[in-house]
């Protein structure tokens, strides 16, 4: 045990939070289905008390830090802190004229996982041991798989996976230009099927398609074995993707865009998806995530970890309906360049963890992050 003055004594009390802003160029443009970009943008949070510091991020807008500055350090600075639940009740009652979906979403999460992070490190114990193990290790799925790339990169890309890692799922983006390019959509899913040899392949529309069209297509996933069709529409067409997942055999994902346990509940009860996906940068955190999972475990689904995956894995370690964890290119590429602490995932399986570090174990490297510090 590190000296938090724990049982018995005072509880320590969160003394500040800071905040940074990192932009971090893409390799080059990339694409997915509906959005290009050639860089990502993540804030983070350092949370202090007594002495020890707790780490927090989310991929998102800058202004999630003016978020963090203005309304949430109030909110969260003299609390216990032990009473993360607590933080994240006063923090989303704060936000309620700011708008607690979207940016200060991100902003919410980001501090909220700082505080799991602290807490587990002033108890001097890994996070999934604070949470409570449901598992030992966390499966996770290569994802990338760019519209913007040629044949030979994609195969690349899979084949690192699948082939250097032992990844046995793999993941690619479709509904190119809005889904105005079908047929390239199909040659590149053909392709990722003869490259991912006998793994899982997954694909992802990110809601390019409209409903009869997704149909229509997924002959053609049927055909090639995939498995998983994310976002054939868009998440805000609840109906259109019940009717999706309906009428084809892949299962249909949905929910990265999740921003209050409410949303969970709205797609889940209208039948719309097969897996549930929560990203815990976006729905409030740690905190929230783990209820996100708890309502897909009530109707008898799992759950799967969108993106940002090393302040994911404790969180799903922490939970029995997890399918997987997005093992996303750009992030890992953000994290092991800017963090210490990354987890392999050889083998097709990361272990939160297993060499004890406290909290989520990852450490911000100042000299490595400074030059894409946000002026
Ligand atoms: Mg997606």
């Amino acid at each position: 045990m590190t000296a938090a003055s724990g049982a018995g004594g005072d509880p320590p009390h969160v003394e500040s939070l800071r905040t940074a802003v990192w932009t971090v160029p893409a390799e080059r443009p990339e694409a997915d289905g509906t959005l290009t970009w050639d860089a990502t943008t993540l804030v983070t949070v350092h949370a202090e008390a007594a002495g020890v510091t707790g780490l927090g991020w989310t991929y998102g807008s800058p202004a999630a830090a003016t978020v963090v500055d203005t309304h949430l350090a109030p909110a969260v600075t003299g609390r216990a802190v032990w009473d993360v639940p607590a933080a994240n009740e006063a923090m989303t009652r704060a936000v309620r004229n700011a708008a607690r979906p979207g940016i200060a979403g991100h902003a919410v999460s980001a501090v909220d996982i700082a505080l799991w992070d602290l807490k587990a490190r002033l108890l001097g114990l890994p996070l999934v041991s604070v949470l409570g193990a449901a598992r030992d290790e966390v499966p996770v799925y290569g994802s990338g798989g760019f519209t913007t790339y040629g044949e030979a990169e994609q195969d690349r890309q899979i084949r690192t996976w699948t082939e250097e890692s032992d990844i046995p799922r793999v993941k690619i983006k479709i509904g190119e230009s809005w889904g105005t390019a079908e047929g390239r959509d199909r040659q590149r899913i053909s392709a990722a099927r003869r490259s991912a040899g006998a793994a899982e392949l997954y694909v992802d529309a990110n809601g390019g398609y409209t409903a009869k069209q997704a149909v229509r297509l997924a002959a053609h996933l049927d055909a090639e074995d995939v498995t998983w069709f994310e976002e054939p529409v868009s998440s805000d067409d609840l109906t259109g993707l019940a009717r999706v997942r309906d009428a084809v055999r892949p299962d249909v994902a949905a929910g990265e865009y999740g921003y209050t346990l409410a949303y969970f509940e709205q797609m889940l009860a209208a039948g719309a998806v097969d897996c549930l996906q929560a990203d815990v940068t976006r729905c409030g955190g740690v905190t929230v995530w783990l209820r996100a999972a708890a309502l897909a475990e009530a109707r008898g689904l799992q759950v799967s970890a969108h993106c940002a995956p090393h302040l994911h894995a404790h969180a799903a370690a922490a939970v029995p309906n997890l399918r997987h964890m997005e093992w996303f290119h750009d992030h890992v590429r953000i994290e092991r360049a800017l963090f210490s602490g990354c987890l392999d995932p050889t083998g097709g399986t990361v272990r939160p963890g297993a060499d004890g570090s406290p909290g989520h174990g990852m450490e911000l490297r100042g000299p490595d992050a400074e030059p894409y510090r946000d002026a």
